[in-house]
């Protein structure tokens, strides 16, 4: 299934959390948005360095 909602793609310096709409300007400060769906790399992922740290010892 595919999604269609987006995420403002300034939230981080704009908002205090991830401003979503269907529409493609953030409807609170007018910023571009871009889907939110596909993240391949979360730099907040509070797994990511245990992920990491396991795929370097699976290999
Ligand atoms: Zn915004």
């Amino acid at each position: 299934m595919k999604s269609d909602i987006r995420v403002c793609s300034a939230w981080r310096e704009v908002h205090d959390r991830p401003v979503y709409t269907l529409s493609e300007t953030c409807p609170e400060c007018n910023s571009a948005t871009e889907n939110s769906a596909p993240a391949p790399f979360d730099p907040n992922d509070p797994y990511g360095e245990y992920r990491r740290a396991l795929k370097r010892r699976n290999r």
